[in-house]
Formats: structure tokens, C-alpha cells, sequence
């Protein structure tokens, strides 16, 4: 008996090998490097210290211009590029309380370049807002993760999980980034809400899942929220939490 959808299988399948093969034309991969705001072809001679591979269409949302020795493709005309010589986008307004409340469109877009720990890393920002640099080690806000908690093993083994955690999620992605009261610590690190793609606050997230406690130690504006998140997260056990911790 002939299956009628042996056909129909075969036309998705090059359908969807003709879509692949078309996307990869039309959005190149090009590298770009640790702190430039330009994006290249492989081989230039400024990929020389760091390359890091990004889609074309990425680096232009990001902001990165075409480097002018390698002349790799223009941006495409249809992406949005970051808005220039825009103030840092601030959450410490009246009146918000969740993380999700915040405008992803009025963030800083930029790129996690290097992993340092559980709350820190560096990040590229090609187009950043007045008084951040282009390059930038940024430390989250209301948020510390166990590495920093020294002389109690159980405590720095988790530590080691925060750490790998962050990595995983966040080495090489786009991130935006907001801002609080407060945009540097005494170490010139830049405090910053780490949002995803998907509008989710990384932040929240490493207290929600016991992989940081809440920060109090200065205010920011949603203290009572990470506050909370870290009584639940210790309710349930969650992460650093864990029965494990003797
Ligand atoms: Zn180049």
C-alpha cells in the first residue's frame, strides 16, 4: 500500500534543506572581537587577538559597523539598528515592581564576549549609551553568587554550578542591558539587569533558581521582589538551598 505522505515528507524535507541554504547565504557568518565595534571577514587582520563568530544579521541589530580593510556585506536593510547617543535606560522609576515590566526596545544591546563567574562577565557593546564604554565588565545587580562566601565547601562547590551556569546561558548570546540608580561599582564595573532575548531578567532568575542569594546590601529597585524570590527558592530547596548543604 503506498503511503500519500512519503511526498509530502520528501518536499518538506527540500523545502526546508532550499530554506537553510538560503538563510546561510543571506546571513553570512563574520566575526567580530572582544572590544571592537567593527564586524569582519574571516581572515582580516584584526581578528588577529580575539574572533568571534556572529550571524550578519546579528552583529548589525547589535550595532557593529563593516570593518573598512576586509569590506565584508553591508548591514541589511531591514534590521533595526540601536538607537545612538541614548542616556542609560534606568529602572529606578516609581511605580515598577516585577523585572518583566521593563522595555526590552529602550535597553542596551550587547554581546557577553567573556565568562568571569556566577554574577560577572565582560560584554561588547558597539553602540553604547552616554557614559558606558565599548567594552565592559559588568557585574549584576541584587545578586551575589557563592564563589565570593570563602572557607565553606558545600558553598563554593555551588559556586562552581553559578558559575558554569551563567557560561552556559550566556556566553556568546546577545543580551540588553538596564541600569539602576547606581551604573558602577567602587571596582569601575558597570551594575546592570541582564535581560534575555525572550524578556526574562537573568538576574532574577539565578535567585529564583538558588543560584545566587538576593543582594541587599544597596537598594535597587526591585529588592523586595529578589528578596522574595530568594524565600521561596530556600522554601523549595532550590540550588544552593539544596538538602546536599549540611
Ligand atoms: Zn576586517
Amino acid at each position: 500500500m503506498e503511503h500519500p505522505s512519503i511526498r509530502f515528507y520528501i518536499c518538506a524535507l527540500v523545502l526546508l534543506v532550499a530554506v537553510a541554504a538560503g538563510s546561510c547565504a543571506e546571513d553570512p557568518q563574520v566575526y567580530i572581537t572582544e572590544t571592537g565595534k567593527m564586524y569582519h571577514l574571516d581572515g582580516c587582520r584584526c581578528l588577529e587577538r580575539s574572533r568571534i563568530p556572529i550571524r550578519l544579521s546579528m552583529a548589525a541589530s547589535l550595532g557593529y559597523e563593516p570593518c573598512g580593510h576586509c569590506n565584508p556585506p553591508p548591514p541589511p536593510s531591514e534590521i533595526i539598528r540601536p538607537a545612538r547617543d541614548t542616556g542609560p535606560y534606568r529602572l529606578n522609576v516609581a511605580g515598577l515592581e516585577h523585572p518583566q515590566e521593563a522595555d526590552l526596545a529602550e535597553m542596551t544591546r550587547a554581546l557577553v564576549v567573556r565568562h568571569v563567574d556566577g554574577d560577572t562577565v565582560y560584554v561588547s557593546i558597539p553602540c553604547p549609551p552616554i557614559g558606558v564604554k565599548s567594552y565592559e565588565s559588568v557585574r549584576f545587580i541584587g545578586v551575589d553568587t557563592p564563589e565570593t562566601v570563602r572557607h565553606q565547601k558545600t558553598v563554593e562547590r555551588f559556586g562552581k554550578e553559578a558559575s558554569a551556569f551563567t557560561r552556559d546561558h550566556l556566553l556568546n548570546q546577545p543580551v540588553f542591558l538596564a541600569f539602576d540608580w547606581q551604573l558602577r561599582d567602587h571596582y569601575d564595573r558597570l551594575l546592570a539587569y541582564v535581560y534575555l532575548a525572550d524578556g526574562s531578567c537573568f538576574n532574577a532568575i539565578l535567585v529564583r533558581d538558588g543560584y545566587a542569594h538576593a543582594y541587599t546590601r544597596f537598594p535597587f529597585q526591585f529588592l523586595e521582589e529578589f528578596r522574595s524570590l530568594e524565600c521561596s527558592a530556600r522554601e523549595r530547596g532550590a540550588g544552593l538551598w539544596g538538602s546536599d548543604k549540611q
